[in-house]
């Protein structure tokens, strides 16, 4: 009975919509009152935007309260070390650290009281469930543990299926392949990236995708996973199927994921509500279009976020989805970074667009990246997309297609440099796709 049962919570995962707004309306004034009273940041902020906890009628009333920044959370915690002024949960109710991963300027401290690690726990076992993770199955997890939100929320995530884990981390690629072998691991959890990695090695290997019970796939960090074309070769090399979910430092891991419909990443909503707003405007966005990513802890007690401006781009849908669950989705997953635009002879793409033309040449290898640099002549940009053709051979056959390819998708030409195989970096963590080596003061990539 256990194993079949479709939903991990289904009381909550298919909650009316109305009742699921309600009891979002009620945890939202809650919060807010407490982070007004126990928060001179917060408190602060509400009083310079002339907003009181009070004034909340309804869940479009967040509106009105500021947003809070990444930039403006490390000044905070630079003015009074180590947390800054926004946790609202006493130091003996204190469990966890988790600070952003860092990769520019100082990283941000992040707080878990026990009971907020007791409710991620619990929603990242919801979402393993949705996945189709039971009791009994072996769990390789390939997410970086320590300081990181992914390693640690998803071990306790297994213990609370009940399933049998492998803390093996990000790392030791070899092993990981033993692993998957001996004792055979039903699901693996890491990067988009190095699931890639890990099936490119397994073939080197000589080892068959239906030589090992490996069934599913977890795949956060990134994106990459909705791509259809990275998701086949993923799904294909490592005879799994493969799901995408979302988190980030500063709110939590597995906040959103995919369900077995994959029509886009549910939110966790009972503990969360989101907003899409427009990046320039900033007003909210209309049902479908892009925007930047909101996000408002509707439950967390040690450092609660109140409208954190993401930079992750996203669109957002509150129809219910075939599978079932009211919770709303963002269709595609996360789009990219707001701040990883690339503006090349007037026209705006992102990476995972250059990324879903690549990945669908069978003839190039799944990795790749755009660099930037400066023309030496005109002192303009040149953007390149840097691939790895896998017979060399081929690379007149395939540069013109891939040529027009990116036109289609990104609008305009960008030059394109092939490399031999294995030139480009592996990751077992994040892949970097925007190389900039641009001749010019504060690029920051
Ligand atoms: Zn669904």
């Amino acid at each position: 009975m256990e194993k079949i049962r479709k939903y991990f919570d289904i009381e909550m995962e298919t909650k009316d919509r109305e009742e699921l707004e309600a009891l979002q309306l009620h945890r939202l004034k809650l919060q807010l009152k407490k982070c007004y009273r126990a928060s001179e940041f917060y408190g602060g902020k509400f009083k310079e935007a002339g907003v009181k906890p009070d004034d909340v009628r309804s869940l479009d009333d967040i509106i009105h309260f500021p947003f809070v920044t990444k930039l403006e959370l490390r000044d905070e915690q630079l003015a009074f070390p180590p947390f800054g002024r926004h946790t609202v949960a006493p130091p003996e109710t204190w469990a966890e650290l988790h600070p952003s991963s860092g990769t520019t300027g100082t990283p941000v401290n992040n707080l878990w009281s026990f009971n907020d690690v007791r409710n991620i726990s619990r929603w990242t076992a919801r979402t393993m469930w949705t996945f189709g993770v039971r009791p009994g199955d072996i769990i390789q997890n390939g997410f970086s543990y320590g300081l990181w939100v992914a390693g640690m929320s998803t071990h306790y995530a297994a213990r609370e299926l009940g399933c049998f884990v492998i803390p093996i981390g990000a790392a030791m690629t070899e092993r990981q392949i033993d692993y998957l072998i001996n004792p055979g691991s039903t699901v693996l959890l890491c990067t988009p990236s190095y699931a890639l990695h890990i099936s490119e090695r397994l073939k080197q290997r000589g080892i068959s995708p239906e030589d090992i019970p490996l069934r599913i796939g977890c795949f956060g960090g990134e994106g990459g996973t909705e791509v259809p074309a990275t998701r086949e070769k993923i799904e294909k090399g490592l005879g799994i199927e493969a799901f995408d979910y979302y988190g980030l430092a500063e709110i939590g891991p597995t906040i959103a994921s995919e369900c077995p419909r994959k029509a886009g990443i549910h939110w966790i909503e009972d503990h969360l509500l989101i907003e899409v707003i427009h990046p320039e405007t900033k007003k909210p966005c209309g049902p479908g279009e892009i925007g930047v990513l909101v996000i408002t802890h509707l439950t967390k007690e040690a450092t609660p976020m109140v409208r954190y401006w993401t930079n992750d781009l996203a669109t957002f849908d509150k129809r219910k989805c075939k599978c079932g669950r009211t919770h709303a989705r963002s269709l595609g997953g996360i789009l990219g970074r707001a701040d990883d635009m690339i503006i090349y002879k007037g026209a705006k793409f992102y990476p995972v667009q250059v990324e879903k033309v690549v990945r669908s040449f069978r003839e190039l290898s799944d990795e790749f990246c755009v660099e930037l640099t400066t023309d030496p002549k005109f002192s303009t940009d040149v953007c390149t997309v840097v691939v790895e053709c896998l017979k060399e051979e081929e690379i007149p056959k395939v540069a013109p297609q891939l040529k027009q390819g990116l036109k289609e998708e990104c609008q305009v030409t960008p030059e394109i440099k092939f490399v031999s195989f294995g030139s480009l970096e592996r990751t077992t963590f994040k892949a970097k796709r925007i190389v900039d080596k641009r001749e010019r003061e504060g690029n920051r990539h």
